[in-house]
C-alpha cells in the first residue's frame, strides 16, 4: 500500500523522522508531502523544507518526496492514493487531527487517515518549540538532524 505523510515540516525534526521510519516498515511506499501552507508563515521556504526532508530520507529506499499546494485531499485524489498518515503526540494534537481527518473524510469518503505515535522520547517535540529554542540561542542537537540544526542556526542568527 502507498501512503502519504503530509505536513509543513518547518523544519523536519527527529519526531517526523521517527514516524517516517515506522511507516516505511509497514507500508510499501511512503510519500512525504511538504505543503506550501501560507497561513502558517513558515520560517523556511518550501524549497529549503523540501531539501531538508530529502536529505533525511535519502537512505530510506521506499520513501519519496513530494510538494503540494492547497488541500492534501486534492493531492491524494490526483495521485490515486487512499491513505494519509498523521502523527499523534500528546492529547493536544487530538482535537485538531480528529477534526481534520473527519473533514477530509467528508471531502472524500475513500481517503482514510491513519495515526501513528512516535517513540515516547519524541512525543513532546514540535517544530514550533524547536524554532523557539533556536531563536533564543538554545541547543537543538538532540531534536533535529545536524543538517537541520545548521539551517536553524543560519535562519535564527540573522534575526536581531
Ligand atoms: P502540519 O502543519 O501539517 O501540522 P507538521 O510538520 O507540524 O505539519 O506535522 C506534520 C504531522 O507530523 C502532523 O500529523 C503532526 O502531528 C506530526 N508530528 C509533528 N511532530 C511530531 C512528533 N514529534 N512526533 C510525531 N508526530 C509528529
Amino acid at each position: 500500500m502507498k501512503v502519504v505523510y503530509p505536513g509543513s515540516f518547518d523544519p523536519l525534526t527527529y519526531g517526523h523522522l521517527d514516524l517516517i521510519k515506522r511507516a516505511s516498515k509497514i507500508f510499501d511506499e511512503v510519500v512525504v508531502a511538504v505543503g506550501n501552507n501560507l497561513q502558517k508563515a513558515p520560517l523556511f521556504s518550501l524549497t529549503k523544507r523540501v531539501k531538508l526532508v530529502k536529505e533525511a530520507i535519502k537512505n530510506l529506499g521506499n520513501v519519496s518526496l513530494a510538494q503540494f499546494d492547497g488541500l492534501i485531499i486534492d493531492y491524494v485524489k490526483n495521485k490515486n492514493i487512499k491513505t494519509v498518515i498523521r502523527g499523534l503526540r500528546a492529547i493536544s494534537d487530538f482535537e485538531y487531527e480528529f477534526q481534520m481527518a473527519l473533514t477530509n473524510r467528508k471531502l472524500d469518503a475513500d481517503v482514510e487517515t491513519i495515526f501513528m505515535m512516535p517513540d515516547e522520547s519524541y512525543s513532546y517535540l514540535s517544530s514550533k518549540l524547536i524554532k523557539e529554542i533556536a531563536n533564543l540561542g538554545g541547543d537543538v542537537s538532540q531534536f533535529v538532524p545536524p543538517f537541520v540544526e545548521k539551517e536553524l542556526r543560519k535562519a535564527t542568527s540573522c534575526k536581531p
